[in-house]
């Protein structure tokens, strides 16, 4: 069945013209919901924890910011846009406490509501709106008169009005410009979980450093090995991104599809499929999420120890001598917290 795609038509700004929003956090997809809603015409506050440092910033963009517990109170629609393994603290402490019949708590990932970690009175309209990319790109294409495709999803509907109501938050961000998809909150969770996992994420950059440590194993100088295992998968996913795959097999030589379709399903196996099978059962399963909040409570000593090996893989040095000859590279860079947007 195909999936139903909503744009602008499909949505009514009256539904939040008469509301009050409430951003929770003035981070990466934050500052982008508050400015994209404000310009959009809508009644925006944005709620900080005492002592914040995003204060200053938010209130320098014409923003009004009260502590979270107000900013709650204060408001109709509350969108939680705080880190996924903060939520369920601010939650029991600020969020819990203010809401009331009616309201809708928001979300731009599904991970706390699906895997049972927040659990709403039923009588709150919770749904998510979640764009497919990082905050600044949902603020640049809106200010370019574009947007950001989002999902669209419905955990509780005590209105009846849930889904209408998300539509037009999805409007006011930009969203509906680009098209928003209906989902639920177990599709987007274990969908984004999966995909930054198998392939976005974990499987890309298994794939870059065992090329990497094959080609300078072999002798082959590290700065050759870095361009070739890392430096060019830019220009290859851009292929991919705008055409598809065929449209990158086009470009590149026959030599290089030839190798691509012949030497490709020696890499990526049966095997690493029915890896990429035990992952999705174990996200499925509520494993992983178990596994990352516990990980969460005891101080995140694995989770700190593999990012330390990570950023001392000699990838990254010859990287870091060689992007530094290239600045261009370094210009466009922005802040990208999560590729996949969740
Ligand atoms: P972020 O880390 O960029 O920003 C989080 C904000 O919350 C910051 O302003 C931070 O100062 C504040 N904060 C942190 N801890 C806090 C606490 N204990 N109490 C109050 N405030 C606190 O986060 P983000 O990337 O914008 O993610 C927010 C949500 O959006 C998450 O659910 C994420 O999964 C989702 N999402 C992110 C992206 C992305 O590309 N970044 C895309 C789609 C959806
Ligand atoms: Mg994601």
């Amino acid at each position: 069945m195909p999936a139903t795609v909503y744009y602008d038509d499909a949505a009514n700004s009256a539904l939040i013209a008469d509301k009050r929003v409430a951003i929770l956090g003035y981070g990466s997809q934050g500052h982008a919901h508050a400015l994209n809603l404000k310009e959009s015409g809508v009644d925006v506050i944005v709620g900080l924890r005492e002592g914040s440092s995003s204060k200053a910033k938010a209130e320098s963009a014409g923003l009004t910011v009260m502590n979270t517990g107000a900013a709650v109170a204060a408001a109709d629609i509350i969108m939680v846009l705080l880190p996924d393994t903060e939520q369920k603290k601010v939650y029991d402490d600020d969020i819990a406490p203010n809401l009331a019949a009616g309201k809708s708590l928001a979300f731009a990932h599904g991970f706390n509501i699906h895997f049972g970690r927040i659990k709403p009175p039923a009588d709150i309209d919770v749904w998510m709106i979640a764009p497919k990319g990082p905050g600044h790109l949902v603020r640049r294409t809106y200010e370019e008169g574009g947007g950001v495709p989002c999902l669209v999803a419905v955990a509780q509907d005590a209105t009846s009005k849930a889904k209408d109501v998300a539509l037009a938050y999805a409007q006011a961000i930009g969203g509906t410009r680009a098209g928003v998809l209906d989902t639920t909150f177990q599709e987007e969770t274990e969908t984004d979980l999966f995909g930054e996992q198998v392939v976005l994420c974990g499987g890309l950059v298994e794939l870059i450093k065992n090329g990497y440590e094959t080609l300078v194993e072999a002798g082959y100088q590290p700065e050759s090995a870095y361009f070739e295992t890392l430096h060019e998968v830019k220009l290859i996913v851009d292929l991919i991104y705008e055409g598809g795959i065929t449209a990158m097999h086009y470009s590149i030589s026959d030599t290089a599809e030839y190798g691509d379709l012949t030497r490709g399903p020696r890499v990526v196996t049966q095997d690493t499929k029915a890896e990429m099978k035990k992952i999705l059962g174990e996200i499925q399963s509520g494993e992983f999420a178990k596994e990352w909040v516990a990980e969460n409570e005891n101080g995140r000593p694995n989770f700190n120890r593999l990012r330390q090996e990570a950023i001392d893989h000699p990838i990254e040095k010859v990287g870091a001598e060689l992007r530094a000859m290239m600045p261009w590279i370094s210009a466009g860079r922005k802040r990208v917290q999560d590729v996949s947007g969740g």
